[in-house]
């Protein structure tokens, strides 16, 4: 090749300039073929350069909106503070925060007769955020087989669909979201179901912005411990 190189050199320079310039234009490794008029990437017009800029951000978000796609929800829930979240049966439900699954009740045991609190939430999840937050969704009707206890989940991670299991069996298909602290002995369905008001962490996390509950549960904590019982 350099040989050949150095023979086509020559007769270059007897022939004329030209050729001289195509063959030291020539990367070493490329195949010797002409360009007759190379030209520089920048002289192409000037378009929009595709950028991955927003997917990145996106999924560099701590928080994320925990129905996809959106739900109607207001500040207000009945005796605690919680939000009910109403959309489309079978709307996915997500993992607002990164965390460990702490608890999946994959099946509906709840009973119109006994009534038992513990099991009002049907098919329901919990997170334990990294952020020290718990995060809990129930009246889901169906849980994802990916979802397992003890194991870590990046926000956004699909957990089941919206449904109506539980007590809100014939209320219309909604996520029950509850955001509560995380206490060290495993405690009880009065504290997982929810404890400070989730209105304006959802309103955040739906436009987008990275609103933490982390120091209002702190807070909460510092005065009230972990009840005992309800
Ligand atoms: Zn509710």
């Amino acid at each position: 090749m350099r040989i050949l190189g150095i023979v086509l050199l020559l007769g270059a320079l007897i022939s004329g300039s030209a050729l001289v310039v195509l063959l030291e234009s020539e990367p070493e490794s490329a195949p010797a073929r002409p360009q007759p008029s190379p030209t520089p990437p920048s002289a192409s017009p000037a378009e929009p350069t595709p950028t991955v800029a927003v997917p990145r951000l996106r999924e560099r978000r701590r928080y994320v909106f925990p129905v996809r796609g959106g739900a109607s929800y207001g500040a207000a829930h009945h005796d605690y503070p919680a939000a009910d979240m109403f959309a489309d049966c079978g709307t996915p439900v997500v993992t607002p925060a990164s965390g460990v699954v702490l608890q999946v009740t994959r099946r509906d045991s709840w009973d119109w007769g006994d009534d038992a609190p513990a099991l009002r939430g049907g098919l329901s999840w919990s997170v334990g955020g990294d952020d020290g937050v718990r995060y809990y969704g129930s009246h889901l009707r169906a849980i994802s087989d990916g979802v397992r206890r003890g194991e870590w989940i990046p926000a956004g991670t699909r957990i089941g669909t919206v449904g109506q299991t539980g007590n809100a069996a014939g209320t219309g298909c909604h996520l029950h979201f509850g955001i509560s602290p995380l206490c060290e002995r495993p405690d009880g369905w009065w504290v997982r179901r929810g404890i400070i008001p989730p209105y304006a962490f959802l309103r955040a996390w739906e436009s987008g912005r990275d609103r933490s509950p982390a120091n209002a549960i702190r807070r909460w904590q510092r005065t009230h411990r972990c009840p005992p019982g309800p």
